[in-house]
């Protein structure tokens, strides 16, 4: 119910003016957000490299509706791919559709990650398609999907949600493909025609896949990250969620699996022990590194994840 309303308001223009107008909200949003600026984000960034953790760093933004927004979208993100080079971190780009135009058509977005693949191909750096709310999980496959035909298929990859029946599926397709596959539980609201209502099948599925994709790298000789760590191996595991880990680390080391065949993942400014508790035991870890101004419905979906987050922030406001 709580999350549900958190999800509406992640993507309610008034709840937004309203919410981002208090200055408090940012000092709360900050735990999240890595900074406003590229500058900011790149200097979190060195941060981690220094712990051996590596990042994926994410222009804030999505839902974009006119093509000169998703132009300066796109950009930015050609920016930071140029920045990631010229300062020599370790990180890759996380990016969703809609902020580069795919609520406008098909062929304007594709338009625009053609330019940013070119630009991280010839950076040599990896971009990650989050994944957005289900009536684009089709369009978002497809896209990827060409531009690993187009010649990118070593720089591009995917993320899925174990919380759509769909996945299992998907991931043994794309598994089938070789596509670099990020799993996570899935932020969006969703309904049960099309995705676990309850969160213990959302968790087992989650296992699920994971058993899929640590079995196709162990049949496949465990092929994986590229030895320089810039490009992620083919199974990111994404969760706070100390069971779904545990359940990694396990099954992996049962099948014989490296601890480098695999990546584990988690969001800027959430469990920071437990990245540093994995990435001290010789995992490979990468942190999800949001930056920039438009952070109001990321921040929301954080909230929603876990009701603590709404008391701190509420007793924050109340605070001040
Ligand atoms: C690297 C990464 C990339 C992602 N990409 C996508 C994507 O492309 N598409 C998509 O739909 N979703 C994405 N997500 C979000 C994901 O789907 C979940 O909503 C989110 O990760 C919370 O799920 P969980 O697996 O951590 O498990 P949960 O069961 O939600 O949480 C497990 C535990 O983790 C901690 N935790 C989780 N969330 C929070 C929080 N917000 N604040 C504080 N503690 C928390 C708590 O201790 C909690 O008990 C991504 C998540 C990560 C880590």
């Amino acid at each position: 119910m709580l999350r549900s309303l958190l999800i509406y308001l992640s993507s309610a223009t008034w709840a937004r003016t309203l919410v981002t107008r208090w200055k408090l909200t940012w000092q709360v949003a900050s735990r999240f957000v890595a900074g406003e600026s590229p500058e900011a984000a790149i200097e979190v960034i060195k941060t981690l490299n220094e712990k051996g953790i590596s990042a994926t760093l994410d222009h804030l933004g999505e839902n974009i509706t006119s093509e000169e927004e998703a132009q300066r979208a796109t950009d930015e993100i050609l920016y930071i791919l140029d920045e990631i080079d010229c300062t020599g971190v370790l990180a890759g780009v996380s990016l969703k559709l809609s902020q580069i135009g795919l609520l406008l058509g098909e062929k304007i977005c594709a338009g625009n990650l053609l330019r940013i693949m070119s630009r991280a191909k010839k950076n040599n750096i990896f971009v990650r398609i989050d994944m957005e709310d289900s009536p684009v999980t089709d369009v978002t496959l497809r896209l990827m999907r060409t531009m690993r035909q187009d010649g990118f298929a070593m720089h591009v990859g995917v993320a899925i949600q174990s919380y759509l029946y769909r996945s299992t599926e998907d991931v043994r397709q794309l598994m089938k493909e070789g596509t670099r596959v990020r799993i996570c539980k899935g932020a969006y609201m969703e309904p049960p025609e099309v995705a676990f209502p309850k969160k213990a099948d959302v968790d087992a599925n989650f296992d699920h896949i994971t058993k899929i994709m640590l079995d196709k790298v162990t049949a496949d000789g465990c092929i994986g990250d590229s030895d320089c760590g810039r490009f992620p191996p083919i199974p990111a595991i994404a969760s706070h969620d100390e069971a779904r880990i545990r359940y990694a680390v396990e099954y992996a080391q049962e099948i014989g699996l490296p601890k480098t065949a695999l990546e584990f993942q988690m969001l800027y400014g959430i469990r920071r022990d437990l990245q540093d508790k994995l990435a001290a035991e010789g995992y490979h870890v990468r942190v999800y590194v949001p930056y920039g101004i438009e952070w109001y419905p990321y921040f929301v979906r954080r909230l929603a994840e876990r009701p603590a987050n709404l008391w701190f922030f509420l007793s924050n406001l109340l605070r001040g």
